[in-house]
């Protein structure tokens, strides 16, 4: 087997070699770097095991170099780590694991490689390479992995209900790689995740929330989605999100699935954007059509209000996925709650005013926002898609202009709250906040420009109104 390692890598495999000789151990590569080595996948994190303490050996590798790298380790789980070269080194004693119903740890005791490698989740992650002299390079596959990596399928050691039940998470592990790497899972280890759905609910969100955000982080989440959705898992831990699934009919009209649609538009926002969090709002963004759906006589199928609906139940589904509770949730929640308004704009006659209302609510998300809306036209009839992304960039052109000439954006009024409270006296108060919002909304209705002289004629005005007297004057 040929794989390339860096002149970096080699030392550091031959320094292992001899530091555990040294102290009478085996040791060998293993798991995730063989794994992507072997696909020549580019990788940094280089898993060690040995027959023996792994934190006694990561010390003494460690000592050999001379600006000994720092080695943090667990004892309770016999694992050390330190950095060199930009690569993560870690080390674990080789052991046998057996699993108790009530919970995914393992008791662990010492055991051979053999031992090691039939505790690993998947063929492709079991496979080791020796770094002993006697057998040094040699790949050591009892499971035939190799022959999985080239048939690009995920199957398990063990009986995959015994490989799931022990410990759930590799149900969602499996999902993720299928994505990641495009490999396919068997069916009978597919039917083994459906059988076992309900064991994931022994793992905690966070771990299960990790490898749902690598699945949103591959270059085509749907195929992971997917898998969760018709395995069951999905359900079990976002079932809002499996409520998207399905077509119903009245009258013989349909409406399009929920679920399925929004797969596309994660995907085709995917194929523009890394940023995780839009892809988020992708996932999220119709996410209240099942809640607002309404059948109405002589219009058919209707989601009225869903956008507002679905900005209401972003925080909520962040604190149940225990997603960051932070702007990231706002930012996700805001492109939810504007996902429809570009869209709106591509009908004829729209006013400058609308644009500008867009530019001001969507500010510094403008660009993902328009990255979202347009990523939501999916539709069947080729047609359609094309004459809607036409319309889609004439607004995309007038966006611009109206941005250029009014330079709305990330904009705030030329007469702030804190200017209108000195100038008449005012604490903070419900006045404040009508004077403020006659100055903006005149603006972003083009009913006077946006300077500070216009803006405070505007204002003298609207304080007379309220018996409002400047002081001082
Ligand atoms: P990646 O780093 O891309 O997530 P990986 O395969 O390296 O992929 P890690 O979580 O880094 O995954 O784990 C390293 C190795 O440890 C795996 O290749 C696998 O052999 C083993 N492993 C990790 N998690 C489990 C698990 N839950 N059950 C069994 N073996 C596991
Ligand atoms: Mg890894």
């Amino acid at each position: 087997m040929d794989i390339v390692c860096t002149p970096e890598e080699l030392s550091l495999f031959k320094t292992i070699g001899d530091a555990a000789a040294a102290l009478n151990v085996s040791c060998y590569l293993i798991g995730g770097f063989v794994r992507d080595k072997i696909l020549g996948r580019p990788t940094k994190d280089v898993d060690i095991v040995c027959t023996g303490d792994g934190i006694e050996l990561a010390h003494a590798v460690a000592a050999t170099f001379p600006h000994k790298p720092h080695v943090s380790f667990f004892k309770t789980f016999g694992t050390a780590q330190f950095r060199l070269h930009g690569l993560d080194v870690e080390f674990v004693g080789a052991r046998k694991e057996s699993y108790s119903s009530d919970s995914r740890k393992p008791h662990v005791e010492p055991g051979t490689i053999e031992d090691d490698q039939l505790r690993r989740d998947f063929t492709i992650n079991a496979l080791a390479i020796s770094l002993n002299s006697i057998n040094y390079g040699k790949l050591i596959d009892p499971f035939d992995g190799i022959a999985d990596l080239e048939r690009k399928i995920i199957r398990t050691p063990l009986d995959p209900d015994t490989t799931f039940s022990d410990d759930p998470l590799r149900m969602m592990r499996a999902i993720r790689f299928s994505t990641q790497l495009g490999f396919e899972i068997t069916p009978d280890v597919f039917q083994s995740i459906c059988r076992n759905k309900g064991r994931l609910k022994i793992v905690s969100q966070e771990r299960v929330t990790d490898e749902l955000n690598k699945i949103m982080a591959a270059a085509r989440p749907s195929v992971g989605l997917d898998l969760l959705f018709r395995s069951g898992l999905l359900r079990e831990f976002f079932p809002q999100m499996a409520d998207l699934s399905g077509v119903e009919i009245v009258e013989g009209k349909g409406h399009k699935d929920n679920f399925y649609h929004t797969l596309q538009v994660i995907d085709n926002t995917a194929a523009k954007s890394d940023n995780l969090w839009l892809r988020w709002a992708a996932l999220l963004h119709d996410i209240g059509k099942p809640a607002t759906k309404k059948f109405e006589d002589g219009h058919g199928w209707t989601f009225h209000g869903h956008e507002v609906v679905g900005e209401r139940m972003t925080p909520r589904i962040f604190k149940q996925l225990k997603l960051p509770q932070n702007e990231k949730m706002k930012y996700v929640a805001k492109l939810v709650a504007l996902h429809l308004r570009p869209i709106s704009l591509t009908k004829e006659d729209i006013t400058d005013s609308a644009m500008r209302r867009l530019l001001f609510d969507a500010g510094e998300e403008l660009e993902d926002l328009m990255i979202l809306c347009e990523s939501d036209i999916t539709s069947k009839n080729r047609m359609k898609v094309k004459r809607y992304l036409e319309n889609f960039e004439l607004v995309k052109q007038r966006l611009k202009e109206v941005e250029e000439n009014d330079k709305i954006r990330n904009w705030q009024p030329p007469i702030s709250g804190e200017d209108i409270m000195q100038l008449f006296g005012l604490s903070p108060s419900r006045e404040v906040g009508v004077l403020k919002t006659t100055i903006r909304e005149a603006i972003l209705d083009g009913l006077i420009p946006n300077d500070r002289d216009a803006a405070y004629e505007l204002l003298l005005s609207k304080a007379k109104e309220l018996n409002l007297k400047p002081v001082n004057q």
